[in-house]
């Protein structure tokens, strides 16, 4: 369809071009994107890339196409994934996202309350300090 420009469905040529298409998440609205894996940061941990996708959507019967600006980084990714010698794992990961979004606060959750333990403990050794004079 983005190359014809005619709906492969109902064969119009009423098709908008390049339309953003957005995920919503607790973080608010973004691109919706491809999640690969990206590179292996000192050889420990790999950062996701983020691929944004576009749409090709026939105003006739809402047929749409996603379609990333830029195939050639999936190409150089798969080429270095398997240059690791690891699993190329195209596909979602065991973990999904709202799992690791539940294991996001709750690590936010254990930083508050030991940032709070923190202060609290430093309140009451000023006030044995002040006491103390
Ligand atoms: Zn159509």
């Amino acid at each position: 369809m983005r190359e014809s420009r005619t709906c492969p469905k109902c064969h119009s040529t009423d098709v908008l071009e390049r339309v953003r298409v957005i995920d919503r998440s607790e973080g608010g609205a973004r691109d919706l994107s491809l999640s690969l894996p990206g590179t292996t940061v000192a050889g420990l941990f790999r950062l996701p890339k983020q691929l944004p996708l576009t749409a090709w959507v026939c105003a006739n019967c809402g047929y749409a196409e996603l379609y990333t600006a830029e195939p050639a980084q999936i190409r150089s990714l798969r080429e270095r994934v398997a240059a690791e010698g690891r699993a190329t794992a195209w596909e979602a990961s065991g973990m999904d996202s709202e799992a690791r979004s539940r294991a996001g606060r709750l690590a936010m959750l254990v930083l508050a309350v030991l940032l709070a333990l923190g202060v609290g403990l430093m309140i009451v050794l000023l006030l044995f300090a002040t006491a103390a004079k």
